[in-house]
């Protein structure tokens, strides 16, 4: 299924790149939410966000404020004039987020793992127009995530966004949330037109994260930025680790490159050519090792050998990722790919002893 989308058309917001949404993790207090909000209204942020219902791994933690924190979430559309978001699970959020004027909703990645959900969200919100913001599930499943974002499309929302809060691992390595850059460079090949937001709070899990994440995603070309700031990160109800000031926020906007993402200027043209003879060139050869490996199949089977040899691979594997590392590739990369060069070479040899 096509996604049928609509410009996000943001009152107020010029979609330049990067549009940005800062705000506590947690509504916590009206007096914490106006505070962060009148600081970052003050720094140019124009839409605010705050968690009201928190969806907690475990019980016991903060799990939000409530209903109760929806008026706050009002008094800072009104005192300030920022655009306000926040997190939706449930039918019954849906509807006291509807009445309460929040200007933008989004689905947070428990819940759009889980298509019952999101589809009962998609159809209470039905007959509406407001914009909608989808984190990705959990675990790396784009499909899943696509399959969400068109629960909601069928049930009428055009104004649709997917943010990227990266993908849970059993193994806690440096990122909270792996990045997996590769599974929203793939949505946008899938569905070019749908916003894509970065929110390096989530991914990264610390502070010193932040900027790097948010300028990864600034060379990827995604179009906006989802960043959790406190006014007294250190004192936060949830998620304190990975919150900043308002202060620190400016200065790591301030510091971002944003690149043209437009294309055709001269040198790069010529830099392209370059790059399409080296893929010819890499066709080429790959083709030569593949007619070679055919007549290293033809003399297998005229000596009854099995296909697989063992040491050999193994030798070849070792070998290439050394001379890649040399040449200043990763070892893993160089893996993959004499993996697959291996792969295709066992299928052709099989071709020729089935012959
Ligand atoms: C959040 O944005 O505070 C949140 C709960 O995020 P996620 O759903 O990405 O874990
Ligand atoms: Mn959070």
């Amino acid at each position: 299924m096509e996604l049928d989308l609509q410009p996000l058309n943001l009152p107020g917001i010029d979609m330049k790149r990067p549009v940005v949404i800062a705000g506590p993790c947690s509504a916590e207090t009206e007096e914490q939410v106006m505070r962060t909000a009148c600081d970052l209204a003050a720094r140019g942020i124009r839409i605010f966000r705050a968690g009201v219902w928190k969806p907690r791994t475990k019980p016991g933690g903060f799990e939000g404020k409530g209903s109760e924190a929806l008026p706050w979430l009002k008094r800072v559309k009104e005192e300030t004039g920022m655009l306000v978001t926040t997190e939706v699970a449930t039918a019954k959020h849906v509807e006291e987020c509807l009445a309460a004027g929040i200007d933008i909703l989004w689905i947070g990645a428990r819940t759009s793992a889980n298509p019952f959900a999101v589809q009962e969200i998609a159809d209470t919100l039905k007959g509406t127009d407001i914009p909608v913001l989808v984190k990705n599930p959990v675990n790396p499943d784009l499909e899943l995530w696509i399959g969400a974002l068109e629960r909601l499309n069928g049930a009428g929302l055009r104004r649709l966004a997917a943010i990227h809060r990266g993908f849970s691992s059993y193994e806690k390595k440096l990122y909270r949330n792996q990045p997996q850059w590769q599974i929203p460079i793939e949505l946008r090949r899938r569905v070019p037109e749908l916003p894509l937001i970065c929110d390096p709070s989530h991914i990264g899990g610390k502070r010193e994260l932040i900027a790097p994440l948010s300028q990864q995603a600034m060379d990827l070309g995604f179009d906006g930025l989802i960043i959790e700031s406190h006014c007294t990160p250190d004192a936060a109800w949830s998620d304190a680790a990975q919150q900043i000031t308002p202060d620190v926020l400016e200065y790591i906007l301030d510091l971002l490159v944003v690149r043209d993402m437009s294309q055709g200027t001269e040198s790069l043209s010529q830099l392209r050519k370059e790059i399409d003879e080296c893929d010819n060139a890499l066709i080429e050869t790959l083709s030569k090792r593949m007619r070679v490996s055919r007549e290293i199949g033809e003399f297998k089977k005229e000596h009854n050998m099995t296909i697989l040899q063992r040491e050999r691979y193994d030798e070849i594997i070792a070998k290439r990722c050394a001379q890649g590392m040399q040449c200043g590739m990763g070892t893993d990369f160089m893996r993959k790919i004499f993996e697959a060069i291996h792969e295709e070479s066992v299928n052709q040899q099989m071709e020729v002893l089935n012959k």
